[in-house]
């Protein structure tokens, strides 16, 4: 195997570094005869922390060659690390691992309720299965994905079966991710203790402190959300649009509020085409929060929080390098200048 080395500034702290690959991990080991890849500004890659790759549209079986076409694209785009809270169905054994996509976790297939979702898509077993359902997953990949609420007037899942599924899930060293974009369903996620609220949509910013404090992060998929508020906001009054432009309008102050404080706050796309959370970086600070928090959400921090070390010597080997610092110049990040994933350049 080449052994490759970066060389620059560092994100988070811009410290200097020089790397080097020994299979995947990084060293600090000079090797003579290493292939210098890139000097610039060096992050330990991007995270989209809330894709769906391999399927065009809701209800769609997954497909292994959308599949690999999306983790490429995620891959060219800088991410070395996705999350999929959801897929169509159980993916390929190559996933997560192959040389030309990205690291990824995943929770399996969505977990619902009865009458809620996309057809076709998700389990529904019966409530009182769910913890039991949910447990399962987890210990298969280390995550479950339950819809805990959906369209205006859907019941909510009540707050005794999640704390249920949070315990079960806890217990088999799993982590549970909940789509919620309801008040109360954000303020029963907070009370159940899930580990990952995913959108949190007219989440009540009151409850921000305390999801800092336990350790629950928020995927607010904030460029998508604010699509939506784009395209209702000349469609008739009506329940539904008072839910989107309402709760969907105030989205950036949430995700900006959320940064501030101190949540663990994820980059998530939730939408094709993949390879653009470029995209949701920008909507971070578009809305207030500050380039370096955004790239931590997209990055060092994201990482962490999916267990995975930044740069430094015995870390996993991935990189992103940039010629320019892409907190002060964002457009670097639609053209990364070389991507390592698992000690191999990618493209
Ligand atoms: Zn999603």
């Amino acid at each position: 195997m080449v052994i490759l080395r970066i060389r620059g500034y560092a994100l988070p702290d811009g410290d200097e570094v020089d790397l080097y690959t020994d299979g995947d991990r990084w060293t600090t080991d000079p090797v003579v005869g290493a292939e210098l890849v890139a000097e610039g500004w060096l992050l330990p890659g991007l995270v989209d922390a809330h894709t769906h790759p391999g399927a065009y549209a809701p209800g769609d079986r997954l497909d292994e060659k959308l599949l690999r076409a999306d983790l490429r694209d995620h891959l060219a785009a800088g991410v070395t690390l996705i999350r999929s809270p959801g897929l169509a169905d159980d993916p390929p054994d190559w996933f997560g691992v192959a040389d030309d996509g990205p690291r990824a976790q995943h929770a399996g297939r969505w977990i619902v309720q009865h009458g809620q979702f996309f057809d076709g898509w998700g389990r529904r077993p019966a409530v009182d299965d769910l913890p039991a359902t949910a447990a399962a997953q987890a210990s298969r990949t280390g995550w479950a994905k339950l819809i805990i609420d959906w369209d205006v007037d859907d019941d909510i899942l009540p707050v005794e079966v999640l704390r249920a599924v949070a315990t079960e899930v806890h217990a088999v060293g799993g982590r549970v991710a909940v789509h919620s974009q309801h008040a109360l369903g954000g303020a029963i996620a907070v009370e159940a203790g899930v580990d990952s609220i995913e959108h949190g949509m007219c989440l009540d910013p009151d409850l921000l402190p305390r999801m800092a404090e336990q350790g629950i992060a928020l995927t607010p998929t904030l460029a998508l959300v604010t699509k939506s508020v784009n395209a209702y906001r000349d469609r008739p009054d009506g329940p539904r649009k008072d839910w989107i432009v309402g709760g969907g309008g105030r989205h950036g102050h949430l995700t900006a509020a959320a940064v501030e404080a101190g949540v663990t706050v994820l980059t998530g796309t939730d939408s094709r085409p993949h390879g653009r959370v470029a995209d949701e970086i920008r909507a971070f600070v578009d809305a207030g929060v500050s380039p370096h928090e955004a790239l931590a959400a997209a990055s060092w921090a994201a990482r962490s929080y999916l267990g995975l070390p930044g740069l430094v010597a015995g870390a996993p080997a991935d990189a992103v390098i940039f010629d320019a610092d892409p907190r002060t110049d964002l457009a670097q990040l639609d053209r990364p200048r070389a991507v390592i994933v698992r000690g191999r350049r990618a493209g």
